[in-house]
């Protein structure tokens, strides 16, 4: 038996974490859950909306799976996400993006890893009131995080079998900082002779990924550009609902879908549970357990292609009843 962290956030949280938890459950999956919470219901019995024991709970059982967590805006808290990434220094984000069976979206075969770098750039916080009328964000960059970052890009394309690396950048305008990922991302390049090696900036990358998706496969970027080109890339293959993600470090990952607490459906059993069951099936994988992954993925993948989806994709299903036939193609 496995113990994994499950952070279960607010919002559409606690919706998304159930039905994954229920279809991992269905799988006969040997896991034991150690149930964390964070966020704005925490505050106020806890004073943080990341408690202590939620960094300690992943770092002692090296995975995690994590709903959304809303950070509650203008009352002085870090973001939550950012925070436990910076924390258990995560730094590798991995955002796969690869078309659903039966999910008609405008672009066949796109199949496009976002490899973002999670530590740095204007995530860092820094920043400055100057006087009421200017402020300044700091963007940081760093050689070692940058390196870090281009080496797991690189290997991952590597043992995925994928054959370009595209560092994006806007090293045109940021001179120093782009320009200092970009040298790195270039230095790394040369180590992966195998890999073709391209560098576009970040304005024409989203143009030519809405034009053309299918010229692209490993995307590298520092953390803003990476934070925005994965939600289009989401939008290519069926939006938020459907995008999968991890935070990978050197000792834990995190897994969590890229979508944010949706509050504007929470509470009426709408949410896409596919995001979060798609990002627990790369957890499965991380942790070895690569059939039940497949199993899972698999009856997920049916399930489409029985034309059941949840109202983002135009279905008629709630979370509950989807996740429900998900189960039933387990069965199968
Ligand atoms: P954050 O800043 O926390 O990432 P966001 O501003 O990107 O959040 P989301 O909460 O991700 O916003 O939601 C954006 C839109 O996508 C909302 O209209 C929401 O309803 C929809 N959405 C997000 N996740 C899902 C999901 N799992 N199922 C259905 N709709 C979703």
């Amino acid at each position: 038996m496995r113990t994994i962290t499950l952070i279960q956030g607010d919002g559409i949280g606690p919706e998304i974490t159930e039905a994954v938890v229920k279809v991992i459950d269905a799988a006969g999956c040997d896991i034991d859950w150690d149930l964390q919470t964070a966020g704005a219901d925490v505050i106020e019995k806890e004073g943080t909306p990341l408690p202590e024991r939620v960094l300690d709970s992943v770092r002692k059982n090296g995975a995690a799976l994590k709903s959304p967590v809303t950070t509650p805006i203008g009352k002085g808290f870090r973001s939550v996400n950012v925070a436990l990434r910076k924390e258990l220094d995560l730094y590798a984000n991995l955002r796969p993006c690869c078309n659903i069976p039966s999910v008609k979206t405008r672009y066949d075969n796109v199949d496009i890893v976002v490899v973002r770098e999670n530590t740095e750039d204007l995530y860092a916080g820094v920043e400055e009131k100057i006087d009421d009328n200017t402020a300044h964000s700091i963007k940081i960059i760093t050689r070692q995080a940058s390196e870090r970052i281009a080496e797991f890009a690189f290997e991952y394309a590597l043992k995925n079998n994928r054959k370009q690396v595209s560092a994006v950048t806007k090293a045109n305008i940021c001179k120093l900082s782009d320009g200092l990922f970009l040298d790195a991302a270039r230095s790394v390049a040369e180590k992966y002779p195998q890999i073709q090696y391209r560098e576009i900036l970040v304005d024409n990358c989203c143009m030519q990924l809405v034009q053309n998706p299918c010229q692209f496969d490993v995307l590298l970027l520092p953390n803003l550009y990476g934070d925005i080109v994965s939600d289009l890339t989401a939008g290519l293959i069926g939006g938020l609902g459907v995008a999968q993600g991890a935070n990978i470090g050197k000792n834990c990952a995190v897994f969590e879908p890229v979508h944010g607490s949706a509050p504007d459906i929470a509470g009426q059993n709408k949410a896409n549970p596919t995001a979060i069951i798609l990002s627990a099936v790369e957890m499965l994988n991380y942790i070895g357990e690569t059939k039940k992954g497949l199993i899972i993925k698999n009856a997920l993948f049916n399930t489409f292609r029985q034309g059941i989806c949840t109202a983002d994709l135009g279905g008629t299903y709630s979370c509950t009843a989807f996740t429900d036939a998900v189960i039933k193609n387990l069965q199968e």
